[in-house]
This record gives structure tokens, C-alpha cells and sequence, in this order.
């Protein structure tokens, strides 16, 4: 395998479970399965959208490949290296490689520090691992930055508070970008923000992607937003990707009923296309206790017996690796949707 087709980070049966404790002796007495079993490579330059709906283990994965949330089991490697055998410093280090752009940029900027001291904390924290080592070189560099996220050189005095929601995101991208990652996953950036700025914000992201060949891993609930950036996608439900395969395929032929019933709920602009709601029943059951077999069962209307006992794996459709599904019976349904729509 050549550089080229090296993954940016690769991850492998992920798992991030978090212990539940009770009783009088508060001993351990189940988990949450907010992870169980990821596996997906991210080529560098790649945007790849992680959706499905909120508690399905999407945040929980951007933290845990990270490191962020050490992983419970299974590997995560970045540019090969495997980041659960290297040394604490070592992962350190790398941690400038990996960055990561919260929902709420108010809950993740500190309101007492400036903009200017937010800023140049990344700088100071990588002390001796870029060029930046003057407070006079830092300053001029976050002024670039700055300007690059579209804020005023003014905004470096200002404090979080006095900005626009649209604004604190763009501190908190320019905060991510500064010490110039290879990596970010975006965990919600633009679902806290108005729709008129949301495409603001995208649009900055999209271009800052090309000027710095930056990888994305986009989190996201809406599949409209993740449409718009993603070349790939994985669908999540209850800690497992049921569905992956590039973007334009997924959209124009989801496999898994579970992405049929999402794209579906997608409003569309124009009256003329026909398209058939699929309302899901029932709530996503809990992760403490997922039901056996495909874990989609309780919800799925193409159930069978043996979806309830028989738990499904990612596999190829028709040799096709890129679009992979996790269903037993995808072939199947996916000409029977064929038809409704037709
Ligand atoms: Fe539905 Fe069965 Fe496919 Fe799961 S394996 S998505 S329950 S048809």
C-alpha cells in the first residue's frame, strides 16, 4: 500500500463502553454500549459524515478515536501508528495532529479568557513543537488566523460573549486550525446555529479543507448538512454502523432500512418528486441492553425471525466494498423500495 492509499486514521472493532455501579456495595452491574464494534479507515483529505439519531454513540466515537475517551477495546491508528501502544508523550505530540470542533463553542471557549489567550493556549501547550516561540510570532500568527476565519483583528482583545453564535464558532474552527492538524472531527458544529449561518460556517469549512488538506470526521443528526460536505458516510444506530458507502450512493440507494427511514424524513423542495415517508415506530432502545440479534429488530418493518437472533455484519452488496450494509436481507428490500418509489 502505497502513502497515497494509507488511511489518515484507521479504526478497527472500536468499543467504548462506560460502566454503570449499583447497589449497596456500588458494584459494577452493567454498561452503556455507546461503541460496540467500529470499524472504518479516513483517507486523507476525505470528509466522512458520521450520522443517526442523538444517544446512538456518534460524539462517544469522535472522542474515543481521538483518545480523548480512552477506548474500552479495539485499535485506532493514526498514519499507521497504533495510538494504544506508543508512549504518553508521544500521543501528546500527536494530539496536534488531531483536533476536534465542539457543538457549543460557548461551553467549549473559556468566557474569562480572550480571544487573543484562547488563541495562543495551543501554541503555549505545544511549546517547542512549532515555530510560534515568541509571544510577538504568536500574536502575528493569530492575527492570520483571524483573518482567515473571517473575524476582525479586534476580535483578539474581545471575550467570547461578545460575539454572535456564528462568531464563537468561528473561534472555536480558529482554535482547532491553529496549529495547522491533520484531523478534525467536527461533532455538531453547525447544528447550534441558525440555518442562515450554517452555510456560513460550512462554506468556511469546505474552503479551509482545500487550503489545508485537512481530513474531517463530520458528526452530525441531520443528513442534509452531512450531504452537503461528506464524500462518505456511516450511519450509526446503537454504537455500530449499519450503513457505509460514498455519499451520492447512499443518498440516491440507501440499503438499510434504518437509512431508507432517515433519508426519507428529508424534506424535499421540489413537489414533483415523488417520495415515500417511512415513519419509524417505537424509540431507539437502550444502549445498556440492546436487543439481540440486529439490534434494529424492535423497529425494523422487514423483520424476520431470524433478525431477532442473528446479529448482522457490515458486508459488501454486490462485491461493491465501498457501499457496505449491515441487514440480512438489504438485497432484498432494497428492490422492494425500488418499486414503492417507482
Ligand atoms: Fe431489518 Fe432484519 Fe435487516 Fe435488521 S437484519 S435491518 S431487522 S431486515
Amino acid at each position: 500500500m502505497n502513502d497515497a492509499q494509507t488511511p489518515l486514521i484507521s479504526i478497527k472493532n472500536l468499543q467504548k463502553y462506560f460502566p454503570i455501579h449499583g447497589g449497596v456495595l456500588y458494584r459494577r452491574i452493567g454498561n452503556v454500549h455507546a461503541v460496540d464494534g467500529v470499524s472504518f479507515d479516513v483517507r486523507k483529505g476525505e470528509t466522512i459524515g458520521l450520522v443517526g439519531e442523538s444517544g446512538c454513540g456518534k460524539s462517544t466515537l469522535g472522542k474515543a478515536l481521538l483518545h480523548l475517551h480512552p477506548p474500552t477495546g479495539g485499535t485506532v491508528e493514526f498514519e499507521g501508528v497504533d495510538l494504544d501502544t506508543i508512549p504518553t508523550q508521544r500521543l501528546r505530540e500527536l494530539r496536534k495532529e488531531m483536533q476536534m470542533i465542539f457543538q457549543d463553542p460557548m461551553e467549549s471557549l473559556n468566557p474569562r479568557m480572550s480571544v487573543g489567550s484562547i488563541l495562543e493556549e495551543p501554541f503555549i501547550i505545544h511549546k517547542g513543537e512549532h515555530a510560534f516561540d515568541t509571544a510577538e510570532k504568536r500574536k502575528t500568527e493569530i492575527l492570520r488566523i483571524l483573518h482567515e476565519v473571517g473575524l476582525p483583528a479586534s476580535a483578539y482583545d474581545k471575550y467570547p460573549h461578545e460575539f454572535s453564535g456564528g462568531q464563537r464558532q468561528r473561534i472555536g474552527i480558529a482554535r482547532a486550525i491553529a496549529l495547522k492538524p491533520k484531523l478534525v472531527v467536527c461533532d455538531e458544529p453547525v447544528s447550534a446555529l441558525d440555518v442562515s449561518v450554517q452555510s456560513q460556517v460550512l462554506n468556511l469549512m469546505v474552503r479551509l479543507q482545500k487550503e489545508m488538506e485537512l481530513t474531517y470526521i463530520f458528526i452530525a443528526h441531520n443528513l442534509s448538512v452531512v450531504k452537503y460536505i461528506a464524500d462518505r458516510i456511516c450511519v450509526m444506530y446503537l454504537g455500530r454502523v449499519v450503513e457505509d458507502a460514498e455519499s451520492q450512493a447512499m443518498y440516491k440507494k440507501p440499503m438499510h432500512p434504518y437509512t431508507q427511514a432517515l433519508i426519507s424524513a428529508i424534506p424535499e423542495p421540489d413537489p414533483a418528486l415523488k417520495k415515500v415517508k417511512q415513519v419509524l415506530e417505537g424509540d431507539v432502545p437502550s444502549p445498556i441492553k440492546p436487543p439481540p440479534g440486529c439490534h434494529f429488530h424492535p423497529r425494523c418493518p422487514y423483520t424476520r425471525d431470524r433478525c431477532k437472533t442473528d446479529d448482522p455484519s457490515l458486508r459488501a452488496i454486490d462485491g461493491n466494498e465501498k457501499h457496505r450494509v449491515a441487514c440480512h436481507f438489504a438485497e432484498e428490500i432494497l428492490a422492494q423500495s425500488a418499486g414503492a418509489n417507482a
